[in-house]
């Protein structure tokens, strides 16, 4: 089998090791074989951004829009077999691959029309006679690192506001998940970036930092402890670095919910996409009132999902993206039961026609928030009821965790609506909706271990993509 290589300077780069890309609905399935990028690799492709980056700074601003929406039309015009790549690789089920691909076409097309609004003030003084300009322009040469639970849409969410406002970039898509980062490289060479403008540096943690030790900025999404490490290598050669983090998010169902927006909710934010969301909801705070109620009629829809091979189109749930996050999950199961919540549903490894890492959704209850099954971030099909008192004990437990990403809750009342939005501690708040599910026009961005620097997505996207600067001119 091919390996499919990195794009350094505008080629595809030969290169000597490489990585198997398993399918996880079937693991005797090889999707590709994909390059591993070395230190010199790194090296030749920042040289090629840094030399780049003049020439596509200063580009009339009609390039950068057209090659962003050439962009989404190549993606849209391979929605179907982008889709099946997606789900091949990283198991989603097929409708949510193919939401994920039409939402990435839509991103470029937002930052296509974003590229002709990087603005900038001019402003009076506080001296007589002096002219205040402040200006945005690109910080120069980016990296961009991505985790592997939405291949294409978490790429495109940098790449493009990344190239819409003037930067060079290197980006490194998650190990288990390069299919879609090289298709969306093959894409962006074949609308006519200019070379060296888009690297594409496939591999793992040490092609992360030796991306760090080259780049201007650094913008990562992945899990806490990464982010940790990155933010420090950041700091440590002062680039700006943004982080978007893991989450433990809490949804609260009110003793007045109405009982199918509840369901509805719980079982989109905890069970699909597999649970493998940074915005899934792992805890069910619930009132006593109606506790009873709510699991019985939650655990009536669980029994109705259908776990299978990503691919299939009757497929609710796929599988556990690969071997290490299915064995996390399996021990956390195991700890949730020794700790002493109870398994109402589900956690159960299962077999299906072909090898992969199928497990049914879990459904636990009589939680406390203090148990680690509550506290730390699994990322797996994996939810715990915590009963509480009322609203109030609700809100306290939400906001008691390091994390601070999403949260929700399911109430009827206005005046609850309105306090949990002032009052959670979390980036993202939802009343009567998933706490997954965000739109990409707006700021995506968490609180607490959550997030750190600025905020991605929408017009916000061009504080952390420029860096702003300020001349002053006599007579002005
Ligand atoms: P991860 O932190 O293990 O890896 C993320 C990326 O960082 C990968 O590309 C990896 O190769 C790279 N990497 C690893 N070590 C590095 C280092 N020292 N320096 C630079 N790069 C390094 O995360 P993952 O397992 O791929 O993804 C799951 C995590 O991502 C979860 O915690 C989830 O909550 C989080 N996530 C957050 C968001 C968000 O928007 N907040 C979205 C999706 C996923």
């Amino acid at each position: 089998m091919e390996t499919k290589a990195n794009l350094i300077g505008g080629e595809w780069a030969r290169t000597s090791g490489s990585r198997p890309n398993i399918n996880p609905s079937n693991t005797n399935e090889i999707v590709g074989n994909y390059a591993e990028a070395t230190a010199a690799d790194v090296k030749d492709a920042a040289e090629a951004a840094r030399n780049a980056s003049a020439s596509w700074a200063g580009a009339p601003l009609g390039d950068r829009a057209r090659l962003l929406e050439t962009v989404a039309n190549q993606i849209d015009a391979r929605r179907a077999e982008l889709a099946l790549l997606l789900s091949r690789e990283e198991g989603k089920a097929l409708r949510d691959a193919t939401a994920e691909v039409v939402r990435s076409a839509d991103i470029f097309r937002f930052y296509a029309g974003e590229v002709y609004r990087m603005s900038g003030d001019r402003v009076a003084s506080v001296r007589r006679g002096v002219g205040v300009e402040v200006f945005n322009e690109p910080v120069g040469v980016v990296g961009l690192i991505t985790p592997w639970n939405f291949p294409m849409v978490i790429p495109a969410w940098k790449i493009a506001p990344a190239l819409a406002y003037g930067n060079t970039v290197l980006f490194k898509p998650s190990e288990l998940v390069p299919a879609c980062g090289w298709a969306l490289a093959q894409i962006i060479k074949d609308a006519g970036a200019p070379a060296g403008v888009f690297n594409l540096l496939m591999g793992g943690g040490d092609v992360g930092k030796a991306i760090l030790d080259v780049v201007d900025a650094v913008s990562f999404t992945g899990s806490v402890a990464t982010g940790r490490a990155v933010a420090q290598q950041a700091v440590a050669r002062m680039i700006p670095a943004q982080c978007e983090l893991g989450g433990k998010n809490p949804l609260i169902i009110a003793a007045d919910a109405d009982l199918s927006v509840a369901v509805d909710c719980a079982v989109q934010g905890s069970y699909i996409q597999t649970g493998q969301r940074c915005t899934a909801s792992s805890r069910l705070v619930v009132d006593r009132q109606i506790v009873a109620d709510f699991t019985e009629a939650l655990v009536e829809r669980m029994k109705a999902l259908v776990v299978g091979e990503g691919p299939s189109p009757e497929t609710d749930i796929g599988p556990v993206a690969d071997d290490r996050q299915f064995s996390k999950d399996l021990s956390y199961i195991d700890l949730a039961e020794r700790e002493g919540a109870r398994r109402l549903f589900g956690g159960e490894q299962l077999n299906r026609a072909t090898p992969g890492y199928y497990l049914s959704p879990a459904l636990f209850t009589d939680s406390t928030n203090a148990m680690r099954i509550n506290r730390e971030e699994v990322f797996g099909p994996i939810a715990c009821i915590i009963p509480v008192r009322d609203y109030d004990e609700a809100l306290q437990v939400a906001n008691d965790t390091e994390f601070g990403l999403s949260a929700g809750i399911v109430t009827t009342s206005l005046k609850l609506a309105h306090h949990f939005k002032a009052n959670i501690r979390s980036g993202i708040a939802m009343v009567n909706l998933p706490t997954a599910g965000v739109d990409f026009h707006v700021p995506l961005s968490g609180m607490k271990s959550s997030s750190y620097g600025q905020p991605e997505l929408g017009a916000h996207a061009m504080r952390f993509y420029t860096k702003t600067r300020t001349a002053y001119t006599f007579p002005g």
